[in-house]
């Protein structure tokens, strides 16, 4: 067990993903599929459907196989935006 699965971090025997990140031909799932059940799983520890998601890209933004993906990086607040709120982008009106 010194292998973790690139997808969800669970430690795993061999290979690059674990049997919960994989459809049935031993392919990646897909973003939303993996995201769906990973907020779904963080529900049901009690955590709210909002904070869930946040959590759930926070965590995937660590794993190698998301951490790259487009919707991973477009929740993250990039430099810019922390100093330039996207509200006053309206304010010349
Ligand atoms: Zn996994």
């Amino acid at each position: 067990m010194n292998e973790k699965c690139l997808s969800c971090g669970m430690p795993i025997e061999t290979g690059a993903y674990c049997q919960h990140c994989v459809d049935e031909h031993g392919h990646l799932q897909d973003f939303d599929a993996r995201f769906a059940r990973m907020v779904a799983w963080q529900m049901r520890k009690g955590t709210a459907k909002g904070q869930a998601e946040n959590d759930t890209l926070d965590y995937m933004a660590t794993m190698p196989a998301w951490a790259d993906h487009p919707r991973v990086k477009q929740a993250k607040p990039s430099p810019s935006s922390l100093s330039r709120p996207p509200c006053l982008d309206n304010e010349d009106a």
